[in-house]
């Protein structure tokens, strides 16, 4: 199988790469689809056949969705009226709810998944990044590196925008909903963190993080 390099100036030779940042020279190789080559030195990611993880665009995501994430959790994302009483939701109506209800687990799971989990990713993720791009060895970047590795599989503030809209076709047999700007800001942060997601390139980030020791 033939490999392509994506990027202009790291040609090999005699079976060495060069490093298009820091200039290290690194053992060129073969990859597989689901493959890339990083610079052991700085993280760089010099090879690979699948372009488009970029740790600078997983950054500017990161800080989209934090921003996005304020009014998410300070608009209501919709209106529900039935026989003449309207209520306003928010995320953290929601929970609130559950707990008054005698369903602490379940109220303490969504807050945490909903709205703890999502804000901590994506500040670490943030904070990583920043290290990564900028090329400063922040402090506690690889704490937050771990706790951006923890927290990714929690992060279910996607889940939670699709669950709105499904919940939605069953409220709207009760009575009547109307949609408020704080569904399009969860919607904005749900798809600015699947982004991140796939942007966010960990084993880079823990290669330049090792770097630094
Ligand atoms: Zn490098």
């Amino acid at each position: 199988m033939k490999s392509e390099c994506n990027l202009p100036d790291n040609s090999s030779e005699g079976g060495w790469i060069h490093c298009p940042r820091c200039y290290a020279s690194l053992r060129d190789r073969v990859l597989g689809s689901h493959e890339y080559l990083c610079c052991g030195r700085c993280g760089e990611q010099v090879k690979s056949l699948r372009p488009g993880r970029t740790m600078i665009a997983a950054w500017a995501f990161a800080m989209a969705a934090l921003v996005t994430f304020i009014p998410a959790n300070l608009n209501p994302i919709l209106i529900f009226s039935v026989a003449g009483n309207s209520q306003e939701n928010l995320i953290i109506t929601g929970v609130r709810a559950l707990w008054m209800q005698g369903f602490q687990p379940l109220g303490a799971l969504v807050f945490f998944s909903a709205i703890l989990a999502p804000f901590f990713y994506l500040a670490s993720v943030s904070y990583v990044s920043a290290s990564w791009t900028l090329q400063l060895r922040l402090p506690f970047a690889g704490a937050a590196l771990r706790l951006a590795e923890a927290l990714e599989s929690w992060n279910l503030l996607p889940v939670f925008a699709i669950a709105c809209m499904v919940s939605v076709v069953k409220l709207r047999t009760l009575g009547t909903v109307s949609w408020e700007p704080g569904s399009l800001w969860i919607l904005a942060t749900a798809v600015f963190t699947m982004l991140t997601i796939q942007c966010f390139d960990r084993k880079c980030a823990e290669l330049y993080l090792e770097g630094g020791k």
